[in-house]
Formats: C-alpha cells, structure tokens, sequence
C-alpha cells in the first residue's frame, strides 16, 4: 500500500453571535482537515488545531511532498522523519499541528486497512463511553456577563452534564462575580473548572484562585504563559492546599514538551490536544510520560467532529494508570458553543446520552467524512 495524495480542506462557519476568551474574540470557527489517499482507495482523516492557514501549508507544503509514495502503515517512520526534517524551525506549533493531523489520518486509514477502530490499534477500548464535561461560558457583548453565564451553565446542567468549564482572565473582580454566579446557578455538586487561557502572572493567578477556590474548583486551567514553568510551579504550590488542581498542556506539543511538565511537576492534568501534540503517536507517548509520573491526562479538545473522534478513540484506550477495582475517570471535553463543523459534519455524531457520548466502533475514527458533507462550509 502506498500513499497517493495528501490533501487539506479549509472548513469555515460564521458565528451568529462572536465570543471572547482572555486573549480574543472569535466571529467564526475554523478546522483544517486532512484527508491521506492510498492506491487501494482507502482514505484517512485527521484534524490540527490551531490556524488553519499555516497548517494548511505545513501539511500540503512541507508534509505532502514527504510522504506521498510511502507505505502509510509506517506510521512511526514516518512520524519521525517529519520531525526530525523540522527539527531546526519546527518542535511545536504548526509544523507539529500539520505533522498531527497527518498522523491521526494515518491511525485512521491503518484502522480501516485492518477493520478495527483506532482504539484497537492504541492498545484496546476500556470503555465504550466516555463522560464528557461542557466546555462553554465565553464572554459575550452587551453586559450582564455573569448573570448570562450563570443561565448558559444552568442550561448545560439541564442537559445532563455533571462537569462544566467557565472562562476566566477579564481580572480579579470581573472574574470572581462570575465565578460566584455560575456556582450559585449549578449548586454544590457539579464540578466547575475555570480556565485563563494564560491570561496571568503567577501572582495575579495565585491571587484569584484563592479567592475562586472557596466556590470549590475542580480544576484551575493555563493559569499562566506556557513559557512559565515556574509560574506553573508557584501557582500549584499556593493553590494544592486549596484543593485545587492545576491543568496545562494544550499549547504544549510531543513527548519532550510534555517531558518538561512532568519532571517539573508543575501541574496535576496534563492536557495534550491530539491535533498539536503529534496526533496519537504522540498521545501514547504522551500517555505513557503521565503513567509514568503519576499524572492524569485530561486531553483537550477543539475542533470539528474529526477531532472529537479522534479524541474518543484516544480517550477509550487509555491505560489505567495507577488500576483500581473502581476505573479511573477519563474526560472528554465537549465544547457546547455554536459550531456546527462539530455537531453537524457526521449525521448523528457525536452521540451524546446526558454527559456519556459514545465511543465510534467502526474502523479507524469511526466517522467517515463525506465531500458533499463538507460543501456547506468548504472555503
Ligand atoms: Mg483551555
């Protein structure tokens, strides 16, 4: 088998209302898909998060030319050598974006050669469904910020989720009144995590999440600059007392990125984003780094239905580490803001029962992305 094309499609949908995170407003969401041809007809699918312009030239320029004529089941020869042509320039961002949604396609493709979803390939599905927790509550135009993010949190409970995830990073009082009136919308019992986007100093993020974590916070995410590690460090020290646990990893990129965190220990979840990691070669890496360290990994997500897929079938083989009679948690961030690259590219997927969404069984991803599906919002 051989690789005979490698081609990306720029998908796009103009938001109805614009959102807002710490460090800017988004009026449409993007995803840059990658589809990997063979000379069988088979075809695989991936995703890279982050801009899809430059990815998109990543993986047609520099990707592409690469790999065409390979063997595509030499996933990890492949991975390597992509890396280490890149290595002088490359070693995160976008040329490991690119090289991600090229490897999930290749995980993808190897599954339906073999008739198995990538979940059998990573080491075998524990589970069948995984909970998910609904990442939401941006900012908004027009005031009453807190007042709309306490009913948008409602609304998810309504919908069954267990766990949500709020915006923080408009500054301590703007913050806390937000804070304050999500908790007092979800009651005691739901898991609330709140997420700067690395809108702080360690001083400015120590300071909040103290003060946030009387509200009880399941976790406190990129706190600070992903440069920081000792940042990191300082905000994990003055807030493991609080009960709070520190979350990083989504700006964080292969198993030497995520090394750094671990033998650092400057946060308790690790959070790879299997379209900027380095696909699912680098998640079982990744994976293994957090088995290994103590560390629980809780990937993040953002994307189109591939890159939710992806994440299912990651999310589904992950290792029990450390094993108990009762399974460890494993977490699927399911982004409830309107995307409909999301919700609407795979007719019935993701299949969402309360907070559990269902682990695809079929080959590969378990999704099979069709042209006429993508016509809608190709660019
Ligand atoms: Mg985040």
């Amino acid at each position: 088998m051989n690789i005979t094309a490698v081609d990306v499609f720029t998908l796009r949908h103009t938001l109805r209302e614009p959102f807002g995170f710490s460090q800017w407003w988004y009026s449409q969401r993007t995803a840059l898909l990658v589809r990997v041809t063979a000379d069988n007809g088979l075809v695989g699918w991936g995703e890279c998060y982050g801009d899809a312009a430059v990815n998109a030239a990543v993986v047609r320029d520099f990707c592409g030319p690469r790999v065409v004529g390979q063997d595509p089941r030499r996933i990890g020869v492949i991975w390597e050598d992509l890396y280490n042509r890149s290595r002088d320039y490359g070693r995160k961002g976008a040329f490991v974006a690119g090289l991600s949604g090229l490897d999930l396609a290749l995980w993808d493709l190897q599954g339906k050669a073999l008739g198995v979803p990538v979940s059998t390939l990573l080491g075998g599905a524990r589970v069948d469904r995984v909970e998910a927790y609904a990442t939401g509550m941006y900012f908004t135009r027009g005031g009453q910020q807190a007042s709309k993010l306490a009913e948008e949190a409602a609304h998810y409970v309504g919908q069954g989720f267990r766990a949500v995830k709020m915006k923080v990073g408009l500054g301590l009082a703007a913050d806390l009144a937000n804070v304050r009136a999500v908790r007092r919308a979800i009651g005691p019992d739901i898991r609330l995590a709140i997420d700067a986007n690395h809108a702080f100093s360690a001083r400015a993020a120590i300071e909040l999440g103290l003060h946030a974590a009387v509200e009880g916070l399941w976790w406190f995410e990129e706190p600070v600059a992903p440069e920081d590690l000792d940042g990191y460090a300082d905000v994990r020290a003055a807030l493991q007392p609080q009960g709070v646990a520190i979350a990083g990893g989504e700006c964080e990129a292969t198993r030497f990125g995520f090394r750094d965190l671990c033998v650092r220990r400057c946060v308790d979840l690790l959070q790879p984003d299997l379209g900027a990691a380095g696909g699912f070669t680098a998640g079982l890496q990744i994976a293994a780094l957090a088995g290994a360290f103590g560390l629980e990994l809780r990937p993040h997500t953002w994307g189109s239905a591939v890159a939710v897929a992806a994440a299912l079938q990651f999310l589904a083989a992950l290792p029990e580490t450390p094993g108990a009679l009762v399974p460890g948690e494993r977490w699927l961030e399911l982004d409830q803001t309107e995307n409909p690259l999301r919700d609407e590219l795979i007719p019935g997927f993701p299949e969402r029962d309360g907070p559990w969404v269902k682990v695809p069984d079929g080959p590969g991803l378990g999704i099979e992305p069709r042209l006429e599906q993508l016509a809608p919002w190709l660019v």
